[in-house]
């Protein structure tokens, strides 16, 4: 997980961490600096996890898996949504609140009924489909992280109050009910049990009348009453998997994704409180190994990772713990070493690409930064919008004294931002680097012709020039 973005000691808040493997993307350094603001964060092993989980219920629903965009906010509130796109947004309190993998899925089988049920038909206005779109591309923001600290990845920070606009939706009863119905069936299609969704909402509706009801967003778009619940568990009863429990393996995986995301988000203090020496169990150990590392204690966490290593040699996300461990206590060669075993390992994943090639990339000699350009190129195949992807490649031509097309990563990077001039920009540039004709040339043009040039500049590309 990577965390990154302006690095921040670790109780300044949650929006410059940087989870092993999670990459954050940044939108403002304004933003980035107001303390409400909210990271996305990225991280492969997570992602894995909640996609295995939900990739059925998303088919019971009629949805397209791969299509369903799941999205990890790091914030301790107790909150998902819906979004346009196909979005759901989780946050890390809502996974850390939840006492089993069923209770996660629950409520998001429960967004999933909003999403497939066409709830989100208020935000088919113009504002909001614009706000979704930019989100898809990484579109806003300026890339503070990326010319900062060593080892950044780039990182999504919005404001609290951009995340109020995309969330500016709260149900109607009725349309509470249907999602709920929506859950049930899906989660039965799904051959699993829709108990979860009623504890996790009992348990809350008690948790309603002793605290202020705020506290948990969830619940002031979701409303809660007796009635409703009452509605939803005489229905999962009925059910003939009612009685499913967790398998052995969901119950791994959400035990370790709980355990890697307090090990990030969460101060040392918690971590041992929750996780103490005594407890020897995999996602215990992680859970601390991953605070040594926030800990800024590169020496003991990588004692610890490869002690969980030799556990689990075929893990990929240890090795890529590792090689984040390694990389960003200046140990670069060492850390393309890590990054690649977990490419190995999960060779199709693209953030797993992109810190092979940041490791790459460092060390720099023509054998790394070959590599590099090739894992870049598979990760961008599959995630285009990845800036920190653009950024690398850029520099990795860079290294390889290829400036035509250092300047035309530069301008993929830029229009992925949505800083057109400065795309435009590099595209000049690079356009007359190249070959008149070639692929090149025409990707430079073609991205001058998106981003809005001058009449001006439009007479010049006439020209050839
Ligand atoms: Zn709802």
């Amino acid at each position: 997980m990577r965390l990154s973005g302006p690095f921040r000691p670790m109780r300044d808040g949650l929006a410059g961490l940087a989870l092993a493997g999670l990459v954050l993307s940044p939108v403002s350094t304004a933003q980035a600096q107001d303390d409400n603001s909210i990271s996305i964060i990225r991280d492969t092993e997570i992602e894995h996890t909640l996609h295995e989980e939900m990739d059925p219920v998303f088919l019971a629903a009629g949805l397209d898996p791969k299509a369903v965009r799941l999205n990890l906010v790091s914030s301790p509130e107790v909150q998902a949504f819906a979004a346009g796109g196909e979005q759901i947004f989780i946050y890390s309190g809502l996974i850390l609140q939840t006492k089993t993998p069923n209770q996660l899925i629950g409520v998001l089988a429960h967004e999933t009924g909003h999403i497939a049920g066409g709830h989100l038909a208020r935000e088919g206005d113009l504002e909001h489909q614009a706000i979704g779109t930019m989100l898809l591309s990484v579109g806003l923001g300026i890339l503070t992280a990326l010319a900062g600290a060593p080892g950044a990845g780039a990182s999504l920070i919005f404001s609290s109050g951009y995340f109020g606009e995309l969330n500016a939706l709260a149900y109607t009863r009725e349309q509470e009910s249907r999602a709920d119905q929506a859950a049930a069936t899906y989660l039965e299609r799904a051959g699993l049990s829709g108990r979860g969704l009623v504890s996790f909402m009992d348990y809350f509706r008690y948790q309603e009348v002793f605290d202020d009801s705020r506290k948990y967003p969830y619940f002031r778009d979701h409303p809660l009453w007796d009635d409703r619940i009452e509605a939803l568990a005489v229905r999962v009863k009925q059910l003939p998997h009612y009685n499913q429990v967790d398998s052995p393996h969901a119950i791994a995986a959400f035990e370790t994704m709980k355990a890697k995301l307090e090990g990030f988000v969460d101060g040392a203090g918690q971590v041992y409180q929750d996780y103490p020496q005594a407890n020897q169990s995999f996602p215990a150990r992680y859970a601390r190994a991953i605070s040594l590392y926030r800990q800024t204690e590169p020496e003991a966490a990588l004692k610890a990772v490869d002690a969980l290593i030799a556990d689990q040699p075929r893990d990929p996300y240890l090795w890529e713990l590792k090689g984040q461990i390694l990389f960003d206590s200046g140990h670069t060669k060492e850390a393309a070493a890590a990054h690649g075993r977990s490419v190995e390992l999960d060779p199709n994943a693209p953030l797993l690409l992109v810190n092979d090639a940041q490791a790459l990339v460092a060390v720099g000699d023509p054998t790394s930064l070959a590599q590099a350009e090739l894992d870049l190129g598979r990760s961008l195949a599959a995630e285009p919008d990845n800036l920190l992807a653009w950024r690398l490649l850029s520099e990795d031509y860079d290294g390889e004294k290829r400036p035509g097309m250092a300047r035309l990563a530069a301008a993929e990077q830029n229009f992925y931002l949505g800083q057109l001039l400065e795309a435009r920009t590099f595209a000049f540039n690079a356009r007359k680097l190249f070959e008149k004709g070639t692929p090149e040339w025409r990707r430079a043009t073609d991205i001058i012709l998106a981003s809005k040039p001058t009449p001006q500049q439009l007479q010049a590309l006439g020209g050839g020039g």
